[in-house]
Parts: structure tokens; C-alpha cells; sequence
């Protein structure tokens, strides 16, 4: 398949590792802030492909992992209400707020509808003005502009039943976090090359300066992802600290200049708490005062939200990059993407769920002998 086949060829894969073996002389803590990639990193064992000097950290890049439990609750309790109709992405439906899903709600009786844009919600509205239609707007700068757009097209069409519950955060802030954390080990980031192909790259050279961290633009397939780890390995090898694009096909410096004047018409920037990360200042978005009305948060006045986290769950530890899912106790035991106890387990981009889909049996029974690039899945 085009743009798919050519970024996953072996012979081009064996050869960004040689670049990268003859230019390492000593260790490297790399940070990979998505999800996807982090998915990608796993199931193709890019990281054990690499020399052992170089280690990738996996970052708070997945959108469902980090949406707090407080906003869990919040859309669990107005998807119960009488009168609604609760729409979201299928992956929202099985991450555990205290003590229940949105599957169990609907379970329950609740109309809860899976749907495969925010258009499609807004259409249940206009189909249904007697109701109350409410869609899950969570995530990155990716999915923030289609959100953002259709508030903008519900105002313009006049459809006042519709409402957005907004978990939106933005991943610059999300670094600075990172970085000053006191036990942060991440030397260089790969930055998301879809978050940068709407936004640019404007918002990282300051970061690179200020924290002396390369940031690397970096793609979702695996040559994609050697590519990325060689240009950072190469920057921090020279003593090096600048932004740089290794995903021109996609990437531009000014981004989509339509998405961000959307965003910037309809959102408003704000501090966002992230699920097991705490609150992080200017990391998030909510809609502006001009569409506060169509914000399912001042709609509904939930209040009395009591939030309960799992104890034994880590993945706070897990999204900061300061634990491997697998050394989590409750790693393949009492959580599994079947049952599981925290929103890494869940997500189709949680690091849980990677290891869980791609190492569990290797993590139960080590393999003895270095990992090949023959047995790898990036062949
Ligand atoms: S394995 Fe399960 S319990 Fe452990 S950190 Fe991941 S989601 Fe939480």
C-alpha cells in the first residue's frame, strides 16, 4: 500500500541501524510523546532492535489515557440522565471512571451511541431536537479541530440541543511538565509528527533552547520512527539541541493555518488536570466564552463528583515514562484489556495495551539471545 509499504522496508530499516550503532558512543534516554508511535515501537521491537545505549521512554501521548477521571465521571453521569443522547469515539466506552464504563451505562439503559466523527453527533441532534445530544470531545491537537468545528457549524445552523464535553490538551505544555519534573530522565523528545502537522513546529525551538533537548519531528511507521531516533541520536552525539522535521511529507513549519484559526475561534486555552499527572498550567483547551453555551459541562452543572482511582494501578507512572507497563504488578493479572484497572490498559494507543498485545507472552518467558532484525516485525 502506498505511503504504508516503503516506510516498513527491511533492507532501508538494517541500514538506519547501522547509522544509528556507528554514530552511538553512549546512553540516550529518548522520550516518544505518542501513542501511536509507542504502538509502533512495540509491535515492530524497534526498541529492542536498537543498540542497548539508546532507550526509548514512552510518553503521555494517548488521548484516552490521560482524559481525567473526574471527566470520566462528568460523562457518566450526564450519558445517565433521562432525555440523552451520549455520543463518543468506541474507545471512550470500556475506560473505567469510578466504578463503572460508558458500556455499563448503556447497559443500564442509557443511550449511549458510538459514532465516527463529531459530525455525526451533531447530526443525531438535528435528527432528534427533542433530545439532548451530547458528544465526548477528548484528545490532542488532532482531534481539537474537527471538535472545534463542528460547535462552530451547531452555532451556525442554529441546533441548540447539541453540546461538547471538552478534554482537550495540548502537548507543548505537556513537555515543559516533563522536563521539569526532578526525576526526569528524558534527554531528547520525538515529537508527534500528526499534533505537528496541524500545529507546526513554532511552539518547540524555545523549548529546545531552554531545556537543551533536540526535538524531533517524527513519523508513525517504523522507518518513520528509526529515521526520528538517528536524527536525535545524531544531535545529542554533536551536543546538539534544535527542532527538526523528519516528517516533511506530512509536517509543515506553519501547520494547517484553517485547523488553527478554527481552534483559535472556538477554544480558549486553560489548565488541564491529566489523569495520573496532575495538573499541568496552559495545557488544555475549553470552548470560549462566546460557545460556552454549548459546553455540556455548564449545560448539565454536574457537581458531586467524587473520583476514586484504583489503588494498584500505576499508569500515572507509566504515561510520565518513569515505569514499564510490565512492571506494574497488575500488569496481565487482575488487568487486562478484558478487565482492566487503569485507561493505558484500554486505549487502542495506552502503553499498557501495547505490551499487553505484543510482549505479554515474551515478558512471561524471556527469549534468550539478542532479537534479530529477521524475526522482527518491521520485515
Ligand atoms: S497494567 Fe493496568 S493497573 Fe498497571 S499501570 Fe497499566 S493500566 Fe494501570
Amino acid at each position: 500500500m502506498k505511503y504504508i509499504d516503503e516506510f516498513h522496508d527491511p533492507d532501508l530499516a538494517a541500514r538506519l541501524l547501522d547509522e544509528i550503532r556507528a554514530t552511538v558512543t553512549r546512553p540516550w534516554a529518548l522520550m516518544e510523546v505518542c501513542g501511536g508511535q509507542t504502538h509502533t515501537i512495540i509491535r515492530h521491537g524497534i526498541d529492542q532492535l536498537l543498540p542497548d545505549e539508546v532507550e526509548l521512554i514512552h510518553g503521555p501521548g494517548c488521548p484516552v489515557c490521560v482524559t481525567p477521571l473526574e471527566v470520566i465521571d462528568k460523562a457518566l453521569e450526564i450519558a445517565s440522565r433521562p432525555g440523552v443522547i451520549f455520543c463518543s469515539f468506541g474507545d471512550m466506552l470500556r475506560v473505567p471512571g469510578t466504578g463503572r464504563d460508558l458500556f455499563q451505562v448503556r447497559g443500564a439503559g442509557g443511550d449511549v451511541r458510538v459514532v465516527y466523527s463529531p459530525l455525526d453527533a451533531l447530526r443525531i441532534a438535528e435528527q432528534n431536537p427533542d433530545r439532548e445530544v451530547v458528544f465526548f470531545g477528548i484528545g490532542f491537537e488532532t482531534t481539537a479541530p474537527p471538535n472545534a468545528m463542528t460547535v462552530h457549524q451547531a452555532r451556525k445552523l442554529g441546533i441548540r440541543n447539541f453540546s461538547l464535553l471538552v478534554s482537550h490538551v495540548r502537548v507543548p505544555p505537556a513537555i515543559e511538565a516533563i522536563m521539569q519534573s526532578p526525576n526526569c530522565r528524558v534527554q531528547a523528545f520525538l515529537a508527534a509528527g500528526h499534533v505537528c502537522s496541524v500545529m507546526g513546529t513554532q511552539e518547540y525551538p524555545e523549548l529546545a533552547e531552554r531545556f537543551r533537548v533536540p526535538i524531533v519531528v517524527t513519523g508513525f511507521e517504523p522507518l518513520d520512527i528509526l529515521e526520528g531516533v538517528r536524527r536525535t541520536v545524531l544531535q545529542l552525539e554533536r551536543g546538539e539541541h534544535s527542532v527538526d522535521n523528519a516528517y516533511p511529507r506530512a509536517v509543515r513549519a506553519e501547520g494547517n493555518p484553517a485547523a488553527r484559526a478554527m481552534l483559535d475561534d472556538v477554544f480558549e486555552v486553560t489548565d488541564r488536570p491529566w489523569r495520573g499527572i496532575g495538573v499541568i498550567p496552559d495545557s488544555g483547551w475549553r470552548l470560549s466564552e462566546r460557545y460556552r453555551d454549548y459546553d455540556a459541562e455548564y449545560r448539565f452543572s454536574v457537581d458531586g463528583i467524587n473520583t476514586r482511582e484504583p489503588a494498584e494501578c500505576r499508569s500515572g507512572e507509566v504515561l510520565q515514562g518513569l515505569l514499564k507497563p510490565h512492571e506494574c504488578e497488575a500488569f496481565g493479572t487482575t488487568c487486562t484489556p478484558r478487565t482492566p484497572l487503569g485507561a493505558t490498559m484500554v486505549s487502542s494507543e495506552g502503553a499498557c495495551a501495547a505490551y499487553y498485545l505484543y510482549r505479554r507472552l515474551e515478558l512471561k518467558a524471556p527469549s534468550s539471545g539478542a532479537p534479530s532484525l529477521e524475526g522482527s516485525a518491521v520485515v
